[in-house]
């Protein structure tokens, strides 16, 4: 059985499937800060195997201790933390407590229950301002907010575990800009209160939700302009992960590895792909650029190929297209329950 933190989460819901659909019975931990128990219904529905669930927290260690306990677990995929970075700014103690606090007492768990096997959402941020594309793993890194510099600080604490004992199998995976939804259009993304990215800011503007979308930058040395992105496909993502997990099992060691489309795609062509593919007109207005953001942000993917024979293989279209039946099916989200 496989421990899925935060399992609850746009990505761990996501991965879940890709999971389910790869043989694995799963357990979650979630404590629904930042979802809701609608998910699991969903997950139930289109999951072909066992999908159990404890709320709680991964900061409890009796929570932790009780789930290693119940449970035969194989390999831990740990996506619970907090990932919004101007909340984190304002907040910074709660960042670290959440993120790293809740990483360390997951690995005081495994480590008590022998279970080594471990794939971390990491993520670009941690290659702070750097605007030198495609960006490889072995790039530098920085933080430029607490939230970035909380995944700096996992990603370091999982290379010295790693090199304490390297019984320890870790990926560390880079994500890029995940956007789309499942397929079904029975799970997505669902934020609370006004979107902080991109493409679900455009589809609440798709939508009717919200009057007009704002462009944070006209200047950029880019293109058209406006700043470049990596956007995956989340069932891409969700793939990933069952490729490093594979990977781990398969030869061991410490993994670290972006999952990028390794293509740029600027807002403008966002909108453009989006409006196309909804056949709705998105209002937008170029504005001043938001503090701190790059110009141009893209994956290079070799490596990930290489190493875990995976390779994304939606597209942008794709990409809209199931992002906006989730929103069209589902206009305020998951229902409470
Ligand atoms: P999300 O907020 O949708 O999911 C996180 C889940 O973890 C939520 O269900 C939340 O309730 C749960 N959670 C949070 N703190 C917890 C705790 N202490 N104990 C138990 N559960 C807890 O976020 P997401 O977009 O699915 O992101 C998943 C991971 O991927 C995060 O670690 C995030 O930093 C990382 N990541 C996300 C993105 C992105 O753009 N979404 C990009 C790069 C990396
Ligand atoms: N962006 C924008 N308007 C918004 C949200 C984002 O123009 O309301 C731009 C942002 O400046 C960046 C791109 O869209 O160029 C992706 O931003 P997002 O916050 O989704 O991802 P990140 O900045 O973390 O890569």
């Amino acid at each position: 059985m496989i421990l899925v933190t935060g399992g609850l989460g746009y990505i761990g819901s996501h991965t879940c499937v890709s999971l389910s659909d790869a043989g694995q019975d799963l357990v979650i931990l979630d404590n629904l800060s930042n979802s809701k128990a609608a998910v699991l219904e969903r997950l139930r529905e289109i999951c072909p195997n066992v999908v159990q669930f404890e709320k709680g927290d991964i900061r409890d260690k009796a929570t932790l201790t009780r789930v290693f306990n119940t449970f035969k677990i194989s390999a831990v995929l740990h996506f619970a933390g907090l990932k919004a970075v101007g909340e984190s700014n304002k907040s910074p103690i709660s960042y670290y407590d959440n993120n790293v606090g809740g990483t360390l007492c997951l690995l005081e768990a495994m480590t008590a229950a022998a279970v080594r096997t471990l794939v971390f959402s990491s993520s670009a941020t941690v290659y702070g301002d750097c605007s030198d594309v495609p960006i490889p793993e072995d790039n530098s890194r920085s933080a430029t907010n607490p939230y970035g510099r909380s995944k700096l600080f996992i990603e370091d604490i999982l290379a010295d575990l790693y090199a304490s004992d390297n019984q320890w199998r870790i990926a560390r995976l880079r994500y890029f800009n995940p956007v789309g939804a499942h397929e079904s259009g029975r799970i997505g993304e669902d934020p609370v209160g006004v979107p902080a990215n991109l493409m679900p800011y455009i589809a609440q503007v798709a939508v009717g939700h919200r009057e007009q979308l704002n462009v944070f930058g006209g200047d950029y040395p880019t293109r058209d302009g406006t700043g470049l992105r990596d956007y995956v496909h989340v069932m891409d993502l969700a793939e990933g992960h069952v490729a490093a997990l594979r990977g781990l099992q398969r030869q061991g060691g410490m993994l670290t590895v972006n999952l990028g489309t390794g293509r740029g795609t600027s807002v403008l062509e966002l909108i453009n792909a989006f409006s196309l593919v909804s056949q709705r007109e998105i209002p937008y207005k170029i504005v001043e650029r938001r503090l701190g953001d790059v110009a141009q942000s893209y994956a290079a993917v070799g490596h990930a190929e290489q190493i875990l024979g995976w390779k994304a293989k939606r597209q942008l279209s794709d990409m809209c297209a199931d992002h906006w039946r989730w929103q069209i099916e589902n206009p305020d989200g998951y229902p409470e329950s």
